[in-house]
């Protein structure tokens, strides 16, 4: 296994609250939430960030972008809306190297972000 925390939590070797699964996509809780609803949304295999997505990718992400819908409704998060985002190297903030979009909602979102 990879020396990847995401990798660990698909793997089941480090626990996580889930919060949706299928077969390509894991989302679970974030252990540090910033915002009432804070969902990672990750592909199960390793992949680095957005950077490494190619057109044979196009499942995965139409399984994500519909996953983060379903899971804005179960949350109760889709109607006054949410935020749905990957930060991506050193100055996008990244801190795991295994691609994730944040699923953040719950309360109102500022704009220019930090
Ligand atoms: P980023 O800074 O975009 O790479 O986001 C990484 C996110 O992963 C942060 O919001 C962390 O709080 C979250 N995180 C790190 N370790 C865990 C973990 N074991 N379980 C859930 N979320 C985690
Ligand atoms: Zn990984």
């Amino acid at each position: 296994m990879p020396d990847c925390v995401f990798c660990k939590i698909v793997a089941g070797a480090i626990p996580s609250q889930r919060v949706y699964e299928d077969d390509q996509v894991l989302a679970i809780r974030d252990i540090n939430p910033q915002a009432p609803v804070h969902v990672l949304l990750l592909p199960k295999r390793h992949i680095a960030s957005v950077l490494e997505i190619t057109e044979r990718h196009d499942v995965l992400l139409r399984r994500i972008v519909l996953a983060a819908g379903a899971i804005a409704q179960q949350e109760g998060i889709a109607e006054r809306g949410f935020r749905l985002l990957t930060n991506t190297g050193p100055d996008g903030g990244q801190a795991v190297a295994h691609l994730h979009f944040h699923l953040l909602g719950g309360r109102k979102m500022e704009w220019p972000p930090g």
